[in-house]
């Protein structure tokens, strides 16, 4: 087994710490969170009240709940997120679990472990972890400036596509002629896509997908997972869903169901009532205000980068810029730089794959102020 260490986040805190500590007057501020900051929606610390109250009353109170999650919640789902796309999920499509990390980490339990697993060049580090400790044999399809971040198909033939989009590391996209290349691929090749769709209520531009099932034949052989936890914030209260389709060519739907139903409760009872609270009309148009106060920060990153020299990608339909290092230098180089120079933290994209060299990744989840106050003290510094 060739597991990694997992290193990433401890040597950048260690590094971090270790300046905060020769530097105790240095403001430090970092453009390297991946975690939301904006407290939830009005909408949704209702709908938790409620349920709370509810658990206090007899007549009200719920113990564990069904399987696939309650009807309110994926019947919500089916009508929000499905139908007003003109998407056709059936309720008993939707497995309702804590977040899309457990699903896109569990869901390889239904694989044989001989199944050969394609994951792109940078990479959200759960789906090569998750399927290394099940022993499988990984293959790299390399997102890079020259093939505009669009990986290309395998030269041999793959069981299963990891493919995430609006992309954690890159912020990039793909467009419905893209994703449709991979879609027709799976069909031809008897192969399976998992599509992570957890930034995709980020997406602004219009070309692009925000389920793989706008493309024709999805339905066939894609599983997609969702996430609460950047749509809403939700990554402390956690919960998130996945659509395994019955019209898949191996009966993972049925499988899944079994998986879950042996080694997951279900999320709670008021995370669900969170959840769907994001579906009324005041929920959808607070978390809308939420993300477009983040992506508001991205424009002003993307501007201002690109105003300083930068090569800067994403950060249009996703909370992430990749930004290329200045001068050759590898991404711990510049990481250094930025926070003994600027104060300012980032994530170094190698640690996302050997095709990160060279890049940061940049996120735009922190307050207006400091993105502005890190931006200008990056300009003063170059
Ligand atoms: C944040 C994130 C998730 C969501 O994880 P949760 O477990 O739902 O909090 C899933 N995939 C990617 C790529 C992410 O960045």
């Amino acid at each position: 087994m060739k597991l990694s260490e997992s290193y990433l986040f401890t040597k950048i805190a260690r590094k971090v710490n270790a300046y905060k500590e020769e530097h105790p007057r240095a403001d430090v501020i970092s453009l390297g969170i991946g975690d939301v900051t904006q407290p939830l929606a009005p909408a949704v610390i209702e709908a938790l009240h409620k349920a709370t109250d509810e658990m206090a009353i007899a007549t009200t109170f719920r113990g564990y709940g069904p399987e696939r999650g309650y009807d309110f919640l994926r019947e919500a789902i089916v009508e929000n997120d499905f139908r007003s796309r003109g998407i056709d999920i059936e309720a008993d499509e939707v497995f309702v679990s804590d977040g899309a990390k457990s699903d896109t980490g569990n869901f390889q339990e239904l694989l044989s472990a001989d199944c050969v697993v394609a994951v792109t060049d940078p990479v959200y580090p759960v789906y090569i972890d998750a399927n290394t400790m099940a022993g499988r044999e990984i293959v790299k399809l390399p997102c890079t400036a020259e093939n505009d971040f669009v990986p290309e198909l395998p030269s041999k033939h793959v069981d299963v596509i990891y493919l995430c989009y609006p992309n954690n590391p890159t912020g990039t996209t793909l467009t419905k002629e893209q994703l449709k290349v991979w879609v027709d691929y799976a069909i031809r090749e008897n192969a399976l896509i998992f599509y992570d769709a957890a930034y995709e209520a980020y997406i602004q531009s219009e070309d692009v997908p925000h389920s793989i099932y706008e493309i024709p034949g999805a339905k066939q052989c894609a599983v997609e997972f969702h996430s609460y936890s950047k749509t809403a914030g939700f990554t402390g209260i956690r919960c998130g869903y996945t659509i395994v389709p019955k019209a898949l060519r191996l009966p993972l739907n049925k499988l899944w169901n079994r998986r879950q139903s042996t080694k997951f409760n279900g999320t709670s009872y008021l995370a669900q009532r969170a959840a769907e609270a994001i579906y009324t009309p005041e929920g959808k148009q607070q978390i809308k205000a939420t993300i477009a106060y983040y992506m508001e920060n991205a424009r002003m990153m993307r501007d201002a980068l690109t105003g300083m020299g930068f090569k800067v990608y994403g950060g249009k339909d996703a909370p992430y810029l990749w930004t290329q290092t200045p001068d050759s230098m590898t991404s711990w180089e510049f990481f250094d730089w930025m926070l003994h120079s600027a104060h300012v933290v980032c994530t170094p994209g190698v640690g996302f794959g050997a095709q990160g060299e060279g890049y940061v990744r940049l996120t735009a989840f922190g307050t207006h102020e400091n993105t502005e106050k890190a931006l200008r003290r990056i300009d003063s510094k170059l």
